[in-house]
């Protein structure tokens, strides 16, 4: 019995073939148990001799049994690694997963850049007091700029609200919450009654920057600016600036980029269609923070400087991308947002 028990065991291939090995063999009805419950009927004499066989053989089959498992066990691990092997030449079927807008992944770079500075980020309401909008920033009621900044009311207009058309409201807010130092960045959401066409939106994306502190100026302004150029095109993207005018800022500069295409060489120039030929890309507007601006919201000019600078991420985009429709950022047709992925 117990030789054809172990004979059995040898044999088995699979764990299917033991189990069944393991019922015949050791099992409740195997000989070696039926075996074992025929003892007691043996004369008193022979029991101790039968007892010790049965015992021993009854021993070596389940020593046998479950050192056979373990070697199949491990036998049919590594067939079925091989087995199921993935072979990943084959083609699949990709599920569609979705992509970000290139609007919020370039907001998302901008803010990563500016934090990486020790900058923080601010956030305000996209419904915006007048005050904010307007007088807290040099642009007075009667002030001209304030008719050029076409703007929609929001109904009553006793309500004084507006849809804010630039992100320096936060900016005030900020101020007038906050003592200097304070550096930060305000990347959002804007809006002004412009038509919808392939270059205008009545709703557009901005990212500010506002920096007060003591002894700020002008070249801590194209430092920070250069930087930003940098980390946003590349490296040698410097900044050129040009004289202007904003109520905000006294002076004032709008700020150029070094055509990331062309980089402005001679040769490539000429024939560069992102920055068609100019060699320098409008980029947004800067200057040094009026004292009128930091009077207005609490902080002292005599003490306290500083600089600000705004730039659209829309364009910014179109340009970067060549996008001739500035309208496919606003369609939400996924088509548009597949291909640029999560990366930027
Ligand atoms: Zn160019």
């Amino acid at each position: 019995m117990r030789d054809d028990a172990l004979a059995a065991i040898a044999k088995a291939a699979t764990l299917a073939e033991l189990k069944q090995v393991r019922i015949d063999h050791a099992g409740d009805r195997s000989p070696l148990a039926l075996a074992n419950r025929e003892i007691g009927a043996l004369p008193p004499q022979a029991r101790k001799e039968a007892g010790q066989r049965v015992g021993q053989a009854r021993g070596a089959v389940s020593e046998a049994l479950a050192a056979r498992t373990a070697e199949v066990e491990a036998a049919e691990l590594e067939q079925s690694l091989a087995a199921e092997a993935v072979d990943v030449t084959l083609p699949v079927d990709v599920e569609p997963v979705g992509s970000r807008h290139p609007l919020t992944t370039i907001s998302e770079h901008v803010a990563d850049i500016f934090i990486a500075m020790g900058w923080e980020i601010a956030e305000g309401p996209e419904v915006e007091a007048e005050w904010l909008n307007f007088d807290a920033l040099n642009l007075g009621p009667d002030h001209p700029a304030r008719t050029m900044q076409d703007t929609f009311w929001v109904s009553p207009e006793s309500a004084a609200m507006v849809l804010r058309t630039h992100t320096s409201p936060v900016q005030a807010r900020t101020m007038l919450t906050r003592t200097p130092p304070i550096y930060i960045a305000c990347p959002g959401r804007v809006f002004r009654t412009d038509e919808l066409d392939a270059t205008h939106s009545p709703v557009f994306h901005q990212v500010e920057g506002l920096a007060i502190d003591e002894g700020l100026s002008m070249a801590h302004l194209k430092g920070t600016l250069d930087h930003f150029a940098q980390a946003m095109f590349g490296d040698g993207i410097t900044t050129r600036f040009r004289p202007s005018y904003f109520p905000f800022t006294e002076p004032s500069a709008e700020v150029d980029l070094l055509c990331h295409v062309c980089h402005n060489v001679p040769g490539t120039v000429e024939s560069c269609r992102t920055c068609k030929g100019e060699g320098w890309i409008e980029w947004g507007g800067c200057g040094v923070v009026n004292p009128r601006v930091l009077i207005a919201c609490g902080v002292d000019p005599e003490r306290y400087s500083g600089f600000a600078f705004g730039m659209g991420l829309d364009r910014t985009i179109t340009g970067r991308y060549d996008i001739a429709d500035l309208r496919d950022l606003f369609d939400g047709d996924i088509r548009f947002t597949e291909p640029f992925g999560v990366g930027l």
